[in-house]
């Protein structure tokens, strides 16, 4: 009979999402009256741009023509776009790039997970912990992680927790290890790193050649001159980062599905014999064998979150969700709860007074009909933590931050 790849077994079933609705919807049903209001979700809520509508409508035209028609195009993605990237996300913050090093995609999601295949399995992996779960999971796919112990922590990964007691900034690991994953602005905690901070880990892969994975997924949220957009605004980063941006969360686009990464020329790699290789070409090749490129109107569409009215559009968004965050720290202010980040992030962490996550999230669900994601969906040292998001309506925030504070903790 066919083998199964066995590393999927090692695999935790996630149960967070089904379990949460299942819960939210037995309490529905006991209470077909209530009025429950989900501060969980972790996707955008207002519409694309109008900017952005209108370059698509057009670019889906002109596929409809035989004169402006397209079919297959660069797996790279099409100039226009990385242009665009290169000249309006790098070249304001001092940040140099080419074209070859810039790879658009349908997600940072299948980006994360993909990269680590050009690396080889023997390679140690380090993952801030609690952190956005695809990390952890597509290394344990390909066979890094090991069995799982009880604490839920994968044997062969190197946890670097992230809490209240070290504030939420892990030190460097003592080992040396070769893939760290970092994700600045945080998922879920809402947290960011100052250039200081984030210098000390490119000196730290500096030192032990090792490669910075680095997630900016939310780094349209960053409010304060002090954080880095860009891990390329360190010196040195060049050699040692890879890193990963997406249209998602900055323009709207979870559904639509744009994102790109970016692989610098000088970033290299040994294999087992010690000679060096460029690991940007050992990208193109993956991506340009196993992936065949975002539609034409995506990247079009894409593109026109730089126009100076898709830009307007998209500052409006951010806005608006990053008030919705100042108006859930300001409620939590009027409680006993310990809360952190929601300042460069659409997220907001709050530790859970004396009871676990789920605990938690029971008691919201019934004393205050509202749903919080429990932290320990994000990984073990999630525990005693849940997120908000500013990702509602106001209308909706507005609401149930007033039953949250109205709780007794
Ligand atoms: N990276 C982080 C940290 C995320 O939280 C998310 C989505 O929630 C993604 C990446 C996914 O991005 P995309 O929609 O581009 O796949």
């Amino acid at each position: 009979m066919t083998l199964i790849n066995e590393n999927y077994l090692h695999l935790e079933e996630s149960y967070l999402f089904s379990t949460i609705n299942k819960k939210v919807e037995k309490y529905q049903k006991e209470n077909p009256e209530a009025n429950i209001i989900s501060m969980g979700i972790g996707d955008v809520t207002r519409p694309l741009p109008q900017a952005v509508i209108k370059a698509f409508k057009k670019a889906v035209e002109e596929m409809g023509r035989k004169e402006t028609f397209k079919g297959y195009g660069p797996e790279q993605g099409y100039s226009f776009l990385r242009e665009a990237i290169i000249e309006n996300d790098y070249k304001p913050r001092g940040v140099e790039l080419n074209l070859e090093e810039v790879f658009i995609s349908d997600g940072a999601k299948c980006d994360t997970a993909n990269i680590q295949e050009i690396f080889s399995t023997e390679n140690k992996i380090a993952i801030t912990d609690p952190v956005y779960p695809v990390y952890v999971e597509s290394n344990v796919m390909a066979g890094r992680g090991g069995p799982l112990d009880k604490k839920g922590r994968y044997k062969n990964i190197t946890y670097l927790p992230c809490t209240a007691e070290n504030n939420f900034q892990p030190p460097t690991p003592e080992e040396k290890v070769d893939l760290i994953y970092l994700c600045y602005p945080n998922n879920p905690t809402g947290t960011s790193l100052t250039k200081d901070q984030l210098k000390e880990w490119v000196d730290y892969a500096m030192d032990n050649k090792s490669i910075i994975l680095f997630d900016g997924a939310y780094e349209a949220y960053i409010q304060e001159e002090r954080i880095p957009h860009s891990i390329y605004e360190i010196e040195g980063a060049r050699e040692v980062a890879i890193e990963f941006r997406s249209f998602s969360k900055t323009a709207g686009f979870t559904g639509t599905r744009c994102a790109y990464t970016i692989v610098p020329e000088e970033l290299e790699a040994e294999d087992s014999q010690g000679k060096t290789h460029q690991v940007n070409k050992l990208w193109k090749r993956r991506q340009t064998t196993k992936f065949n490129g975002v539609s034409y109107p995506v990247q079009v569409a894409a593109a026109a979150t730089y126009t100076e009215k898709g830009r307007k559009e998209i500052k409006e968004s951010i806005k608006y969700y990053m008030e919705n965050a100042r108006i859930i720290r300001e409620s939590l202010e009027d409680t006993s709860l310990e809360y952190y980040g929601g300042v460069n992030a659409p997220y907001i962490w709050v530790k859970t007074p004396n009871m676990s996550s789920w605990q938690f999230f029971d008691k919201l669900l019934e004393e205050a009909q509202v749903v919080v994601t429990p932290g320990t969906g994000f990984g073990p040292s999630g525990e005693g933590y849940f997120r908000l998001t500013a990702f509602n309506t106001r209308k909706n925030t507005k609401e149930a931050m007033k039953r949250i504070k109205k709780i007794e903790f």
